[in-house]
């Protein structure tokens, strides 16, 4: 069995996991599909504004023609209070007034590490259901993609081998876990280093990042810049490249 049924997988609890994610991992997500804007269409724009969308960021992504589609993520430890939907509406109305929302989609993401066993006798998880979502970006679709990959090669050889045990199918865990999932653990750190970032910190950040030409900009060098906005970072760095 391939659980691949998303955010907190049934399949995955079926087979005694525990796949729920803490609320302060769990992105609050909203977006609209909107028509007739003002964009240009060759740039994708992040957000980051502690008053506008708190721990996660607003992103306007144009799909051609004037349509873009429109979203914001924001953790759940604040979407308790206010719905990440009411913080879309408000920089809706404040950034594109009156402009045609096609559609509208919602959910969580499961913006966690991913879970340390995803096989196990007669299965894999897969996906969201994995927690495979880069835990920065909260993109899961290529990650998930690439898993799906792994996990289907894995599948194959057992189903040549006729062997579907969990030592079989752990080749899927190692798989992901010296690959993607290696790049995800660092991530999910840098998110917890600068998850409270100030605006001032954000646009220090930024400024420092813009300097360095576009071919260099090696998580590294990203990180020395954010040394620059927040000096104690300093700790946080020392444990992810060690
Ligand atoms: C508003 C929003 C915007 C996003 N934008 C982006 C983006 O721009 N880029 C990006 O990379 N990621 C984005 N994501 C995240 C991305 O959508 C997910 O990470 C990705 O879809 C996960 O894929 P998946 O196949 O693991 O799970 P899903 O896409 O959730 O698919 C799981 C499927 O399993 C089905 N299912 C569940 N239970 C069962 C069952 N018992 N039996 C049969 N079927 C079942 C469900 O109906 C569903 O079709 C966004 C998420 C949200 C909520």
């Amino acid at each position: 069995v391939v659980g691949a049924d998303g955010v907190e997988s049934r399949i995955g609890r079926w087979a005694g996991y525990n796949t729920f994610t803490k609320m302060i991992d769990m992105e609050s997500c909203a977006q609209f599909t909107m028509a007739d804007l003002d964009i240009d269409q060759d740039t994708c724009e992040f957000i980051f504004s502690t008053k506008k969308v708190p721990g996660g960021y607003i992103w306007i992504f144009p799909k051609g023609n004037r349509t873009a589609n429109v979203g914001i993520g924001i953790s759940g430890d604040y979407s308790g209070k206010r719905s990440a939907l009411s913080f879309l509406k408000d920089f809706v109305e404040e950034r594109f007034p009156g402009k045609p929302v096609l559609s509208t989609l919602c959910g969580g993401v499961p913006c966690a590490m991913t879970r340390k066993k995803i096989s196990g006798d007669g299965f894999m998880l897969v996906g969201d259901a994995a927690h495979q979502v880069n835990p920065i970006s909260g993109g899961g679709i290529v990650s998930g993609m690439y898993a799906g990959m792994l996990a289907g090669k894995t599948a194959g050889t057992a189903a040549r081998e006729r062997d579907f045990s969990a030592k079989r199918l752990s080749e899927y865990d190692r798989e992901w876990h010296s690959t993607i999932g290696k790049d995800h653990e660092r991530f999910y750190r840098i998110k917890e280093a600068i998850f409270d970032f100030t605006d001032e910190q954000f646009n220090k950040l930024a400024h420092e990042v813009l300097k360095i030409p576009m071919q260099d900009r090696s998580l590294m060098r990203i990180f020395k810049a954010a040394l620059k906005a927040k000096p104690k970072l300093i700790f946080d760095v020392i444990k992810l490249f060690t």
